[in-house]
């Protein structure tokens, strides 16, 4: 981990979820964008950006997943006047982090596996609501802005300063691409539109919260999208003839080459398949039957 500087006032340390750092003001007060996994993050944060003379003041979390919002709690119980911004939306995921493993777990209480470190953040108490509606803040008389960046997660947001913009993730590098094959999207067409949206921004610089600086952020765009458009071929050439649910998932790993054997990502990855079946039914590509306790899809 390590602070890196973009522009006047924007910096930031980069490590497996890259932190955003906003200077706010001539006091060296800083916002910082997202907070790392676990209380580790947290104290490393707040060691790096004071041995570098600067005062942690406010946290915006680009979306609600442990690996982002995770560090706010230690950061809170050590700075107790730190000012936590979310919007209403995502007040109760940040306050009560129980929910994304429920989420993943089918809406029911979670198998221990999926109550760990990357899927269960320690919570924090939200201080300040944004309006889902604003399209920036005003942090000490900087106007700060906010992009929906909808599709990986509801209510994803960038955030945006002095031409840098924080894209949260919305969309993995080549590496993780390669890696990960599926990226993990709870809203098809949401993420798709993000990705089109992305192409056409003119940042000077974007930084993916897992990769590295860009200054053009347009052909891993596309890359990511073309990715999205393959897994929906994919899908639907399966489902020619009809398939359970379980089947979808276990074929699409397979015809990636992944063999999983982990909850958290076969949970992950469970969750994402169970989002293109969705989009592809709402685009009218396929259909679902339930019959014989088991649903089962099909093209139409
Ligand atoms: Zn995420």
């Amino acid at each position: 981990m390590k602070l890196q500087k973009i522009t006047e006032n924007v910096y930031y340390i980069n490590d497996t979820t890259n932190i955003g750092v906003i200077r706010v003001n001539k006091e060296n007060d800083v916002l910082i964008v997202d907070s790392g996994s676990d209380d580790s993050k947290g104290r490393r944060i707040i060691k790096i950006l004071k041995e570098n003379g600067f005062n942690l003041k406010y946290i915006i979390n680009t979306h609600i997943h442990a690996d982002h919002i995770g560090g706010n709690h230690y950061i809170q119980k050590h700075i107790p006047e730190v000012k936590i911004f979310s919007t209403r939306a995502e007040i109760s995921m940040i306050e009560n982090p129980i929910y994304m493993p429920y989420f993943l777990y089918s809406g029911a209480y979670p198998i221990k596996e999926l109550r760990n470190k990357f899927l269960l953040a320690k919570p924090s108490k939200v201080t300040n609501i944004i309006d889902e509606l604003l399209s920036d803040i005003i942090i000490e008389n900087n106007k700060i802005s906010l992009l929906p960046l909808d599709g990986h997660t509801e209510f994803q947001k960038g955030i945006a300063f002095e031409n840098v913009l924080f894209c949260g993730d919305a969309l993995i590098s080549e590496e993780l691409l390669e890696k990960h094959k599926i990226p993990v999207n709870v809203n098809i067409k949401n993420a798709k539109q993000t990705l089109l949206n992305l192409q056409n921004m003119n940042y000077d610089y974007y930084i993916p919260s897992h990769g590295t600086l860009l200054n053009n952020i347009s052909t891993l765009a596309k890359e990511n999208y073309k990715r999205i458009e393959e897994i929906e071929e994919k899908i639907l050439n399966f489902l020619n003839t009809e398939k359970s649910t379980e089947k979808i998932i276990s074929y699409m790993l397979y015809s990636y080459g992944l063999n999983i054997n982990n909850a958290t990502l076969y949970y992950l990855y469970n969750t994402t398949i169970m989002s293109f079946l969705s989009y592809l039914k709402e685009e009218k590509k396929i259909t679902n039957i339930i019959k014989n306790n088991t649903v089962y899809w099909k093209m139409l």
